[in-house]
């Protein structure tokens, strides 16, 4: 099964996508309706360091702090990585 694009990857949210795919989850992390496909298709799949992720690490985290969530559609199959430590205007630090 070697489904690939032209960009030689899995399908993917665009940015677009991507944008309401943060609202929503930042709305109601339980509740991400997919931008293609419409509610209960959305898993989250888990949370990864977004400082590691900078780095080109994928280090499993707990959903605090700076952190990227990994969503991904069981429907179309496309996938998305936020990185909500940005998203949020203010940089709280935990201290
Ligand atoms: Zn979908």
């Amino acid at each position: 099964m070697s489904d690939l694009n032209e960009t030689g990857g899995p399908p993917e949210f665009n940015l677009e996508d991507g944008m309401a795919l943060a609202r929503a989850y930042l709305a109601d992390p339980s509740d991400v309706p997919c931008p293609h496909c419409g509610p209960n298709t959305i898993e989250v799949v888990c949370f990864l360091d977004a400082r590691s992720m900078e780095h080109g690490a994928a280090v499993p985290t707990s959903p605090d702090g700076d952190y990227t969530v990994i969503l991904y559609c069981h429907n179309c199959g496309r996938a998305a990585a936020l990185d909500l430590s940005r998203e949020d205007g203010d940089n709280r630090r935990a201290a």
